[in-house]
């Protein structure tokens, strides 16, 4: 016999537990938070009971009358037997803390999720287990494991009729390309979203997971197809949450690191629209640990500076000062850099870095593809010349402690 689940709705209504320990507390605490009305029946009650309406004394019959629920929660098993008992005869449901077998009520172990709930019970009894098991839905839950998703209508209502829908958007890190290394809530918001728009670099095989009715804007195809303008990014954010989506903006690495993530939220903010930014695990540190370099080692060196190559080091505009690198003793880890690395790399040494400095250029690290090329900053242009983005160039005594 496998019961009949059910959900109660509690609120104001009252229960009565028989019982003033820990046992009781902790069945005390959840119908609280379910907003029952809960009055406790013992001559002696444990602190974590807190504030609660309390008849200070031994149980008797007739303590159940107005009930709708009882709870026998004593470490008497006649008491307990005697609650059971008295709510039979007048027609409450019991639950018997004590004997899960002999109760006619029995609570589930639950877990809740953004306005999901999931109950878990054994037959035969068997708490623990549900415990395990749902715990094991809880961490599917909480990391998008579950899908989430409301189905809702897309489209805020016209008119100003029913309940407007709020559009938000997530910036969402999605790391440096591992599948394992997007953060949980990262997944999570990636369950629940309407729309996403995903970069060339973020982890996409999460994407093959999503609810089929997930909207996929793909702002950065491959190399040389059509890629949206910063521009159009901003405004597709913009418009697909004013039409009342969740939408996340999936990208590589942190949003914020290179990422024009600063962009993207000035641009929902002007529009008045809400933003949380999910931080990412940025290459800039992940690919070198990847493969086997630490950013900064006691006794090696205390700094580490990331620098954008985007621009060459001779290029009008750019703000990095190449004195001041070639000048410091600590790790420097160069993106967007691999078309430039004899520039960098000649910099570097011109401006007085030692030529004998390790250097290393991981490219696709954290991925399957991963490769790693080792040389000098004498040496590490030719030996990396065929290199493909994305790599990361670390330059400094830290690379020699590669295993
Ligand atoms: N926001 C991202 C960086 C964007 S700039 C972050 O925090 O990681 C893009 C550059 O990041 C690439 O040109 C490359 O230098 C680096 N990069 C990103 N993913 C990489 C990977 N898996 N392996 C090597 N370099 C990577």
């Amino acid at each position: 016999m496998a019961g009949y689940p059910l959900v109660l709705d509690l609120t104001g209504r009252r229960v009565v537990v028989v019982g003033g320990g820990q046992v009781a507390a902790r069945r005390v605490a959840a119908l609280r938070a379910a907003g029952a009305h809960v009055l406790v029946v013992a001559p002696e009650l444990d602190p974590a009971l807190g504030e609660v309406e309390v008849a200070r004394r031994r149980y008797a019959t007739g303590d159940l009358t107005g009930a709708w629920l009882a709870v026998a929660a004593t470490n008497g098993l006649a008491v307990n037997a005697l609650v059971a008992a008295d709510a039979e005869a007048a027609g409450i449901w019991c639950v018997r803390a004590d004997d899960g077998a002999n109760s006619p009520a029995r609570t589930p172990a639950v877990a809740n999720s953004a306005g999901v709930s999931v109950a878990v019970s054994c037959e035969p009894p068997d708490p623990r287990r549900s415990v395990a098991i749902r715990d094991t839905i809880r961490l599917l839950l909480d990391t998008g494991g579950l899908p989430l998703r409301h189905h809702r209508p897309a489209v805020a209502p016209a008119g100003g009729q029913g309940p407007p829908v709020a559009g938000q958007v997530a910036l969402v890190g999605g790391g440096p390309g591992d599948p394992g290394l997007l953060t949980v809530r990262g997944r999570q918001l990636l369950a629940q979203a309407d729309l996403v728009v995903v970069d060339k670099l973020a982890p996409r095989e999460w994407l093959d997971l999503l609810d089929p009715a997930t909207e996929i804007i793909d702002a950065g195809k491959a190399p040389h197809a059509h890629n949206m303008t910063q521009d159009e990014i901003n405004a597709a954010l913009v418009s697909h949450a004013n039409a009342g989506r969740r939408v996340v903006r999936l990208k590589g690495g942190d949003p914020y690191v290179f990422g024009r993530g600063g962009e993207e939220l000035i641009a929902c903010a002007a529009a008045g629209i809400a933003v949380e930014v999910v931080p990412g695990v940025t290459s800039a540190v992940a690919v070198p640990a990847s493969a086997g370099i630490p950013v900064t080692h006691r006794g090696v060196t205390q700094e580490f500076t990331v620098v954008s190559a985007h621009l060459d080091p001779g290029a009008e505009g750019t703000t990095v000062d190449y004195d001041a690198l070639a000048r410091s003793r600590g790790t420097l880890v160069f993106l967007m850099g691999v078309g430039r690395l004899p520039r960098i790399t000649d910099e570097l040494v011109a401006r007085g870095r030692s030529a004998t400095t390790p250097v290393a250029v991981i490219e696709s690290g954290t991925t399957k593809a991963e490769r790693v090329t080792i040389g000098t900053l004498t040496d590490i242009a030719v030996r990396a010349a065929d290199a493909q983005p994305p790599a990361v160039i670390v330059v400094g005594d830290v690379v020699g402690l590669r295993p």
